[in-house]
């Protein structure tokens, strides 16, 4: 009998053995599952790193890091002990192999990448910019975003517990880097929140908020709870999804009995007015979901909330195979309860080609990942069109695949276009990375391309 191309096998969760590292030999399981000492103890810079890994991974590494935080990274280093954890979770730094297993770590290449990683022609596309959704031309009010009819972006702060080397927000989120520095927020934060709500209220067309950042778990419990109670109060929000990538690179802030607490609160009052709270993660490989993940979303999920989902971003190096599609959708499904939903073409910031698949890869996977998982936790891979929103990578209306362009359109104006007739008519383009079209489209881009705006280039 042939094999099929995936073969499922359940596969228990592993919590990695962090005392391997030299740096945390004597961290206590105490001190482990403390969101305190988690947050005291990120690695933010090269010389921690080296504290907690020390000799066992090669200079070349750390010079190739460094090389990368001066000339290319969109956003400074910030990884909690959690994912640095689970990155090469089965050697120790003294083992043979691991600096080159450390290089080759799906997790590594997007939470630590190095300039080597980069693509030495082609470091950003020629049409990529900072902010290369236009988030905030459509901001009503600073931070929030009315893209969409019915539902709205919620940008309540600028920072995360981690943070990560492709983000989409880049030109909001985290600390200045040497080639990047950061928009910020000219309101205050109360004045901000209270003007959110305000228009929530004065627009009934919104039933849907995603609260989100940066990362909700950086926001002072008691002022995250106030203001999804302040949307709890709002007759027409049906909808509130918390976005946390801390689910998985901090669970131990959603296991601390203040956040389980408020979240009975919220969810209770939450059913009390019919309407659904979520938590959305981001989670790009199976070797993050560990048995702390695993009883973070279960402690969610018991205080009554509707769901945990994911949404995943397709990046090169991390999870570019159906196969790491699939044992990551499996190792979130079994045993952490958390519903696939969503993958994202990596969007078009600055210095991101290297992880970037074209669209033509994105199709392959929808299509090499289907008939395996559940129907309902399926996830779709999606492209976000600037000006346009999420589209299923199979919606696109025509795609050459020489110049690496594809044209989208769509069926509602966002925020910038309530007076625009043609915006339904027009199409809009997404790039492939230039680096994969065939040499009559690389030539082209190399005569027409221009100096992208913000561009670490
Ligand atoms: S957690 Fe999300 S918002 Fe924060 S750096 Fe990562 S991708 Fe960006």
């Amino acid at each position: 009998m042939i094999d099929q191309p995936y073969v499922y096998r359940h596969r228990e969760l592993v919590e990695p053995d962090w005392q391997r590292l030299p740096g945390w030999a004597d961290v206590s399981r105490e001190d482990w599952d403390s969101a305190q000492w988690q947050r005291a103890h990120c690695v933010k810079n090269i010389r921690q790193l080296r504290q907690v890994i020390g000799g066992g991974l090669a200079d070349r590494f750390y010079a190739d890091l460094e090389r990368d935080q001066a000339e290319r990274a969109t956003m400074s280093m910030l990884v909690p002990p959690q994912m640095l954890n689970t990155m090469v979770p089965g050697l120790s730094p003294a083992d043979p192999g691991f600096t080159d297993a450390f290089y080759a770590d799906p997790v590594r290449r997007y939470m630590l990448p190095v300039i080597s990683d980069r693509h030495a022609e082609w470091p950003s596309h020629p049409h990529s910019s900072r902010d290369s959704l236009h988030e905030a031309e459509m901001w009503p009010v600073e931070g929030l975003t009315h893209r969409y009819p019915t539902k709205v972006l919620a940008e309540l702060l600028s920072t995360c517990p981690q943070y990560c080397g492709h983000c989409t927000r880049m030109d909001l989120v985290g600390n200045p880097t040497p080639v990047i520095d950061k928009h910020r927020f000219e309101l205050g934060r109360e004045d901000r929140f209270a003007a959110m709500l305000a228009y929530l209220r004065a627009n009934p067309g919104v039933r849907d908020v995603v609260v989100s950042g940066g990362d909700v778990a950086n926001l002072p419990w008691p002022r995250l709870e106030s203001f999804v109670a302040g949307l709890l109060e709002i007759d027409n929000i049906r909808d509130i999804r918390l976005a946390s990538k801390a689910l998985m690179g901090l669970p131990q802030f959603w296991l601390t009995d203040e956040v389980r607490a408020g979240m009975d609160r919220l969810a209770a009052t939450a059913r009390q007015r019919d309407v659904s709270i979520a938590i959305h993660t981001h989670v790009n490989s199976a070797q993050s979901v560990t048995p702390l993940v695993a009883r973070a979303t279960k402690a969610m999920l018991d205080t009554g909330i509707r769901d945990v989902r994911n949404q995943g971003v397709l990046l090169r190096g991390t999870n570019e195979t159906a196969e790491q599609l699939l044992d990551l959708c499996f190792a979130l499904l079994d045993d952490a309860k958390i519903m696939p939903y969503y993958f994202y073409m990596c969007d078009m910031i600055p210095g991101s080609e290297h992880w970037r698949l074209s669209l033509g890869e994105a199709q392959q996977l929808q299509h090499d990942i289907m008939g395996y998982l559940p129907g309902f936790a399926t996830p779709r891979m999606v492209c976000d069109v600037p000006y346009v929103g999420k589209r299923w990578v199979h919606q696109v209306a025509r795609y050459d695949q020489e110049l690496g362009i594809s044209y989208w359109t769509k069926n509602y104006r966002t925020g910038v276009e309530l007076d625009d007739a043609f915006a339904l008519e027009r199409e809009y383009e997404y790039y492939d990375p230039i680096y994969l079209l065939p040499e009559a489209g690389q030539e082209y881009w190399r005569s027409h391309a221009r100096t992208p705006v913000g561009a670490a280039s």
